[in-house]
């Protein structure tokens, strides 16, 4: 998977190549699903969610530049799977998930691996986790109309977010970086086109 799907299409950062090598996708799918758990595909996680395709998942951690002494904020803990990549590569990370079934089966999973450096909340993410601001890096991992204005607040000024905005149907992938303590004085880059499940919330669709 890390050589022929990641490797080749140019992600480079090895500590991002080492995480997902070591990371055991499947134990974050259905048992039916297992087989294909290292397919170059997102997969279905029930509640009409979606394990992303492992390539996205690599280029989204690589834009946020984790060198590991991070603390950082994820939107959609899903599956639980870039909530471990995160736990191996920054020091803490919170995480935030709308649906309570799968934020519980994330948990599980992870105690059983041992990331005890990872905080899952059930919530609107939109929101951000104001409590623990300010985050060095954020990660949507759900489609926005628009860029949710509490999650560039509650970046750290040097702070990345990597976030698809677009349509219902296809985003673009942006790396929006804070550049002072002016939440409108951003950095916004372009990474690619992409196609996520829908972010909904207050500052997302509203379903
Ligand atoms: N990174 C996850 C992606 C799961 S799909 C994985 O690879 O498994 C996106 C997830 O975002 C879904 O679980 C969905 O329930 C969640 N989501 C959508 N809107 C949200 C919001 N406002 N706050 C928190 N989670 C949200």
């Amino acid at each position: 998977m890390v050589d022929s799907q990641i490797r080749a299409r140019g992600v480079r950062d090895e500590r991002v190549l080492k995480a997902m090598e070591k990371i055991p996708r499947h134990l974050f799918v259905e048992p039916a699903l297992e087989d294909q758990a290292y397919a170059d595909t997102p997969l279905p996680i029930g509640e009409g969610q979606t394990i992303s395709q492992p390539y996205m998942v690599a280029l989204m951690t690589e834009a946020m530049n984790l060198k590991g002494h991070e603390k950082v904020l994820e939107i959609g803990t899903g599956s639980g799977y870039q909530t471990a990549i995160l736990a191996e590569l920054a020091e803490q990370v919170f995480s935030v998930e709308r649906i309570a079934s799968l934020a519980a089966q994330a948990r599980k999973i992870l105690d059983a691996l041992k990331y005890f450096n990872v905080a899952i909340r059930v919530g609107d993410g939109t929101l951000g986790w104001k409590e623990e601001a300010p985050f060095d890096a954020i990660i949507v991992t759900a489609g926005a109309p628009h860029i949710p204005r509490p999650l560039v607040e509650q970046l750290a000024i040097g702070g990345r977010l990597v976030i698809p905005v677009g349509g219902r149907f296809t985003q673009e992938l942006y790396r929006v970086t804070r550049l002072s303590s002016d939440p409108e004085d951003v950095k916004k880059e372009a990474l690619g086109g992409c196609r996520f499940v829908d972010l909904i919330g207050e500052h997302g669709w509203r379903h």
